[in-house]
């Protein structure tokens, strides 16, 4: 095996990945999940793009509209205001205040004051304030203190207004803001300037007339530059008031004005929104919609790509788990089988399924197996062989003497046993040399194949010793087969007149009833044979008597 075979197949094994099935698995996860994972997110960021673009145009023309509507709406007040202040009644009335009928012109400035207030719901308070800041006249039955910027002499002077701070009255519970115009006399001389309270709820109205209704909705807000909210589209104002947006997030809106941001709202969750400055004020308008809200459609999308991944990855790992089945189920049989045939079994042939590799490696076993069995068959045969004549051999006679005897017992048959010994052999060998010898012992097993019958079982027994079993026989029967063989030697062509075979027989179980017996037997009657002259057949004499004890 090469080092990177190696080195992989060992970090396989660490991941707990050996077999071919949980690689595949993990393969096709793989193959599903990048190239999903790889368009998801493509197509999530294009998605995303394009929804940022869509909402920057959205929150960009309200607030661009918002913005502009405010200008307008301060412009529209502004000149109310200089018309109001313009009115001879004020400048008149203001004149003579510290003078000597003071009270009436007083009277006179503040019901004129008062008349305006009715016509114009949006004005909280009317007031007129001298060049020191000090209310003079006023619509409130207690007028509330005017808190004008730093410098607003001059600024009002110079501008012909003054905008100032939004403020919230605790006693009133509503929000308001200050403009001021100046007041001149005839002749051109400062007399103070003429302030107005504006009620925040006509912002408010304002604001709510771009921010659109409904929950799912964004918000409009009205802020300072110091990131303080003034009205908001659809905040309760007491609330709204106490919170503020992070001088940071304010100034980074403010330089990329018309472009939208991520950040925490004054609501306190994720928003997505944009800044206007209002030109005329130090007041920007805050366009927003909750982010939650603005990609509500690409979290939707995320999910449904998660669930169109997760749905294929359920799939593909399905399908890579029976593709998985279907190499590795072959395998397993092969495994089994190589299995048994390990062990000893060589029964075995596979099903050859499918084409490829693996039928090729399954037929290949079975031919393995085949041969294997051809060749075990074959050492079986040998091993009961006898390799010069071919005729079974002496450990088979054992093992088939064993059974035969078994049987005959059982059934209650006879059986019957020959033994053949060639008849001065040593001196045929002598004579003709012991390759001679060999051919003889050849023939003569030819000779005994011939003359027995399929059942019998013809075996060289030892050198020149043959025996053969015949089950179903009994010593008659079996010693006319002796004889047969006796007389087929005499007339031999190639042994014959040369050669004699002494033979003895035993029947069982009358002569013994067990192999060994039996064996002895015919070897006593072989025995006897030979000792009354040789080229004859002879059943075994009776077995001698048990030894009886003697009585004293
Ligand atoms: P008898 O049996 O008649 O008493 O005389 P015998 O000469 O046959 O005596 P014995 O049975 O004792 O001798 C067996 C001889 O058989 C001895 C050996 O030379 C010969 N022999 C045994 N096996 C083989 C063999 O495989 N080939 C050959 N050529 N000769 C064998
Ligand atoms: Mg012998
Ligand atoms: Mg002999």
């Amino acid at each position: 095996m090469s080092s990177w075979e190696q080195a992989v197949s060992g970090l396989l094994r660490a991941l707990r990945l050996d077999s071919i099935r949980s690689k595949m698995l993990v393969f096709a996860l793989f193959a599903t999940l990048i190239p999903s994972f790889t368009t998801a997110w493509i197509s999530y960021l294009q998605n995303k793009r394009s929804i940022t673009e869509k909402i920057t145009g959205e929150l960009q023309s309200v607030s661009v509209q918002t913005a502009r509507e405010l200008d307008l709406w301060v412009k529209e007040r502004l000149y109310e205001l200089r018309v109001f202040a313009s009115s001879y009644e004020v400048s008149e009335n203001l004149d003579r205040i510290p003078r000597a009928g003071g009270a009436r012109a007083h009277e006179r400035l503040t019901g004129y004051l008062r008349s305006v207030r009715e016509r114009f719901a949006d004005y909280q308070e009317l007031l007129v304030v001298n060049p020191e800041g000090a209310e003079v006249a006023s619509t409130a039955p207690e007028p509330t203190a005017v808190v004008l910027p730093q410098g607003w002499t001059k600024t009002i002077r110079t501008e012909n207004a003054v905008v100032g701070d939004a403020r919230w009255d605790e006693a009133l519970k509503k929000g308001f803001v200050v403009f001021a115009v100046p007041i001149y006399q005839t002749g051109g001389q400062f007399l103070g300037a003429l302030t107005a309270k504006l009620d925040f709820s006509a912002l408010h109205r304002l604001l709510r007339r771009f921010a659109g209704s409904g929950e799912q909705a964004g918000q409009v807000y009205l802020i300072t530059a110091g990131g303080r909210p003034i009205v908001g589209s659809r905040s309760d104002p007491t609330e709204l008031m106490r919170r503020s947006l992070p001088a940071a997030v304010v100034r980074r809106l403010l330089e990329h004005e018309g472009t939208t941001r991520e950040y925490r709202g004054l609501e306190g969750q994720e928003v997505v929104g944009t800044m206007k400055g209002v030109p005329r004020l130090d007041w920007a308008v805050l366009a927003e919609v909750p982010a939650t809200e603005a990609f509500r459609q690409v979290t939707r999308l995320r999910n449904v790509t998660v669930l169109i991944v997760a749905a294929l990855l359920v799939a593909v790992g399905l399908f890579a788990y029976f593709l998985g089945l279907l190499i590795t189920r072959p395998l397993d049989r092969l495994t089994r089988a190589a299995a048994n045939v390990a062990g000893g079994d060589l029964d075995v042939h596979l099903p050859v399924v499918g084409g490829g590799e693996l039928k090729y490696v399954t037929e290949v076993f079975n031919d393995m197996v085949a041969r294997l069995h051809e060749s075990r068959r074959e050492l079986e045969r040998l091993s009961i062989t006898d390799d010069l004549t071919g005729l079974y051999n002496r450990r088979y006679l054992m093992e088939t003497l064993a059974n035969e005897v078994r049987r005959s017992r059982r059934l209650d048959h006879p059986c019957a046993l020959l033994m053949a010994d060639v008849d001065h052999f040593k001196e045929y060998n002598d004579a003709y040399g012991h390759l001679a010898g060999d051919a003889a012992l050849t023939r003569i097993a030819g000779v005994l194949r011939e003359t027995t019958r399929d059942v019998d079982c013809a075996v060289r027994y030892g050198g020149e010793e043959f025996v053969v079993l015949m089950p179903e026989t009994k010593a008659p029967g079996a010693i006319e087969t002796a004889q047969r063989i006796r007389t087929r030697l005499a007339t031999d062509e190639l042994v014959g007149g040369k050669l004699s075979v002494s033979i003895g027989v035993a029947q069982f179980p009358d002569d013994g009833d067990t192999p060994e017996a039996l064996l002895a037997r015919a070897d006593a009657a072989l025995y006897r044979a030979k000792r009354e002259g040789r080229d004859r057949v002879l059943r075994a004499p009776p077995p001698p008597p048990p030894a009886t004890p003697r009585i004293p």
